[in-house]
């Protein structure tokens, strides 16, 4: 018979550590980043570009962002157990705030990890982000 210990217990409390894609901004090129399209009558319109953005425009670049959930707690483990130092093992956790059953599934590989303090959950984040 082979044991398997998971990484977190039922009950306790653990930060989520990921990272999420922010789309970055700049300055509307139709405005100048005024938010005004004043026509050759004076008329001030909203710029057709950035609308009622004012002179902000979404740009077609994006970047990672630390993204930090928590504190959950564990409410299901689920653990895929293949043997000892197996690349396939994984453990997937639900907790209480975001889902037992239906809801979110967290850790396991599939892009954030979990950790037991939001100082580790911070570092994490971060170093994924710079990854
Ligand atoms: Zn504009």
């Amino acid at each position: 018979m082979t044991y398997f210990e998971s990484e977190f217990s039922i009950g306790e409390t653990v930060f989520v550590a990921g990272t999420r894609r922010e789309q970055l901004e700049g300055e509307c090129g139709f405005c100048a980043g005024t938010g005004d399209n004043v026509g050759k009558d004076g008329k001030d319109r909203a710029c057709p570009e950035c609308r009622m953005r004012s002179g902000v425009v979404k740009l077609d670049e994006w970047h990672l962002e630390p993204y930090i959930q928590g504190p959950l707690t564990v409410g299901r483990i689920e653990v895929m157990f293949y043997g000892e130092s197996d690349d396939r093992n994984y453990e997937r956790y639900m907790c209480d705030e975001t889902g037992v059953g239906s809801g979110t599934v967290w850790g396991g590989g599939i892009g954030q990890t979990l950790h037991r303090t939001s100082e580790q959950a911070h570092r994490a984040a971060r170093r994924m982000c710079s990854a």
